[in-house]
């Protein structure tokens, strides 16, 4: 076999967003304008949400949601423990509580049994991440706390599905990010979704400093020289009209991308199925996967060497793997603020542990995939 190099993810973007840049440019409109505007009424329509409102990214989108829905000292937020940290972090952010929660590690997502084990009088709001574009069990969550409100994590999830139902319209807001090394990408970038008019009109406010209307409606409104009033705190977290602009041509392309990467997982899945210390992603027809990434777990017990130098293995023959993301209760910051121990969530440290991606993205070609699939093989 001739090596080959092939990335953990890389965006596609080309000679379509470069033109679409452009406009912004030569109009001189160059923050949340009429390009923001369309790429949010496209993401509305295509997640099936009353409201879907442009931020700077997954965590400032997280962070949005915690404010408008009110979170502050002495609330809790529950958090899966393994997730991307701003998860967490978000909710010291508004400074309550964040409350570690296990997940399933055959799904990565929260585990509603545990679930039941953290929720308090306290509890204010549950982070439903949807991991690696993998709806969380939104039923088996609400069926445990159904007055609690959730906010979906679906940074990994744009376009994916549950029950028939897109990721952003599965709670009371949902969030998403277009960071590079999600599905579809603005560079850095992100969504908030909602079907509440009085949240999404509170998001709205809360990403432009507070302010009661935004530069855009100012600027083109009867009195632009009079500055707006604010009625809350709010902070900086707009997107750009030249990330609206690329965000219009990559939500054109989702649906394009889904579908390969639907397409090479089933291969994946069929080739890899005889190596039986690699656990492979295994999902009811329940979900449609949005396939951010594609994340086996590695069987030690079963295996002819450790994870570890299984992805040290496949880095030397030019293959890029990952963990699929870190435990965050066993991050030092989180350790020791809340004085856990690694053991204390079993799903979430096997996760950890055993995790491992294998590249899958839309700048792949048939023979990488095969390669890779050989190189498993031949370890
Ligand atoms: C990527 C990611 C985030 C953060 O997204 P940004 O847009 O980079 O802020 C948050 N949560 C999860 C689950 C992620 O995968």
């Amino acid at each position: 076999m001739e090596k080959r190099i092939i990335q953990i993810s890389q965006p596609v973007t080309g000679e379509e967003e470069w033109q679409a840049v452009k406009e912004p440019l030569m109009s001189g409109w160059l923050t949340s304008g009429p390009k923001v505007r369309e790429f949010e009424g496209l993401f509305a329509q295509r997640h099936e949400v009353k409201h879907a409102i442009a931020v700077t990214s997954a965590t400032t989108a997280l962070h949005l949601s915690l404010v408008a829905l009110g979170i502050g000292p002495g609330d809790e937020v529950i958090v899966p423990a393994f997730t991307w940290v701003s998860t967490a972090n978000v909710v010291l952010y508004q400074g309550a509580e964040v409350v570690f929660c296990d997940i399933d590690p055959s799904t990565f997502n929260i585990d509603p049994d545990d679930l039941k084990n953290r929720i308090t009088p306290r509890t204010k709001a549950i982070m439903a991440v949807h991991l690696f574009g993998l709806c969380a069990d939104i039923d088996a969550i609400k069926a445990v706390a159904p007055a609690i409100p959730i906010v979906e994590d679906g940074a990994c999830a744009a376009g994916a599905a549950y029950k028939g139902i897109p990721a952003g319209g599965l709670g009371e807001l949902g969030c998403f990010s277009f960071h590079p090394r999600k599905s579809v990408t603005t560079g850095e970038g992100g969504m908030v979704t909602t079907n509440d008019d009085a949240l999404a009109e509170k998001v709205v406010m809360l990403r432009n400093h507070g302010a009661s209307i935004s530069e855009e409606q100012r600027h083109h409104g009867p009195k632009p020289f009079i500055l707006p009033d604010f009625d809350i705190m709010g902070y900086n977290y707009r997107m750009t009209d030249l990330q609206g602009a690329v965000g219009v041509v990559q939500l054109g392309k989702l649906d394009k991308f889904i579908e390969e990467r639907d397409g090479w997982a089933k291969f994946y899945k069929q080739k890899l199925a005889a190596i039986d210390w690699l656990k492979l992603p295994e999902f009811s027809s329940n979900y449609l996967h949005g396939w951010q990434s594609f994340v086996t777990s590695v069987d030690e017990s079963n295996s002819p060497y450790s994870r570890n130098e299984i992805m040290e293995k496949l880095q030397e023959k030019g293959i890029s793997t990952r963990p699929g993301t870190h435990a965050v209760h066993m991050l030092k910051f989180y350790g020791r603020k809340y004085n856990i121990k690694v053991s204390d969530f079993p799903g979430a440290r096997h996760a950890n542990d055993y995790s491992m991606a294998i590249p899958l993205h839309n700048r792949m070609v048939s023979e990488d995939y095969d390669y890779i699939v050989n190189s498993i093989y031949s370890l």
